[in-house]
């Protein structure tokens, strides 16, 4: 299928692709890398009346540290992120996870702050910034404001986002000594999207998790930072505990029934990453002491 007619403004700066959202509110459509905007328009579930590219916009692209935290421009790809070496070093978890991202091609032209924006519940990144703590730049016609991932995700392809703001940035707080990562996911095929995935931090002293954050994703309608981690911090984690939190675990999902799985299948798959999760992160030798 091809896209309903749609005019086309080429942002010349933020400035202008503020000016031109809120002249046309939610009858415009930002378009970054559009690996997921022009499949949803071809298809014809978006027909926004104006496409405002802001493909071009240097000012949103990079990858820096400021005073503590890696700052990450809405418009870097996800190739930027699989080869940069400030990302290797102070957030690796989003490198791995990126990888899992779709193929090269689209890797090659997808932006993070697309994906965020896009809010599917299966996508990786979102889990990611989650699992990260990260916060959301935004910026709109009164300025700039700052949003949790935690409370970024409203729901399927839904965000804190207004329809005259764009995301500009991802902050990135840079863990400390013994924080290490975990990233798996279940897809049918390297590239799909997961069945059910795992994107986790844990900071681990001494064979214990000091913190544990674990973002599940394809479970819900959002990514979840599940409250059964709670269980496992700061106590020594042994086969009972561990099925005490998988339970929780399973009572806090409330997983999509589709033609991938069933809500009883995401419901144990995301039980067997928790389990690996933790025997992987507990088992690494450089933080069996501290
Ligand atoms: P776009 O397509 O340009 O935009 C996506 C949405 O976000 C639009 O609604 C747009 O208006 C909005 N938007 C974009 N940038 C901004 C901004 N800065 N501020 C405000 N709103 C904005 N994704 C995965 O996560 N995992 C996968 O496994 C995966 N597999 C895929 C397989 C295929 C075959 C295809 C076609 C896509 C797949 N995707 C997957 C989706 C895709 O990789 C991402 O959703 C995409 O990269 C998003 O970034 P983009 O820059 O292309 O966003």
């Amino acid at each position: 299928m091809k896209a309903a007619a749609f005019a086309y403004a080429r942002a010349t700066s933020v400035v202008n692709a503020l000016e031109l959202l809120a002249v046309h509110g939610d009858k415009a459509k930002v378009l970054s890398g559009g690996q997921s905007l022009m499949p949803a328009m071809n298809l014809r579930l978006l027909s926004p009346e104006i496409v405002v590219d802001i493909g071009g916009l240097a000012e949103l692209r990079g990858i820096a540290m400021r005073g503590g935290v890696l700052v990450v421009g809405a418009l870097t790809r996800h190739v930027d992120l699989l080869r940069s070496p400030e990302i290797a070093l102070h957030a690796p978890l989003l490198r791995d996870a990126v990888s899992h991202v779709a193929h090269p091609a689209i890797r090659n032209r997808g932006t993070i702050g697309g994906s965020l924006a896009h809010a599917d519940p299966a996508s990786e990144l979102p889990a990611c910034v989650v699992a990260l703590d990260a916060t959301i730049v935004a910026r709109g016609p009164t300025g700039e404001r700052r949003i949790a991932a935690t409370k970024f995700f409203k729901g399927i392809f839904e965000t804190a986002l207004s329809s005259d703001e764009l995301l500009v940035a991802i902050e990135v707080p840079v863990t400390g000594q013994g924080s290490t990562f975990f990233f798996q996911e279940y897809a049918r095929r390297h590239g799909d999207y997961a069945v059910v995935g795992l994107a986790a931090l844990a900071v681990v002293a001494a064979g214990r998790f000091s913190d544990l954050r674990l973002g599940f994703f394809a479970v819900g309608d959002r990514p979840l930072l599940a409250a059964a981690a709670g269980k496992l911090v700061n106590a020594c984690v042994n086969r009972g505990l561990l099925a005490e939190a998988a339970a929780a675990l399973t009572n806090e999902l409330d997983p999509p029934e589709d033609q991938q799985a069933t809500a009883a299948m995401r419901r144990h798959l995301a039980t067997v990453l928790l389990r690996r999760c933790v025997a992987d992160l507990l088992a690494r030798p450089e933080l069996a002491t501290g």
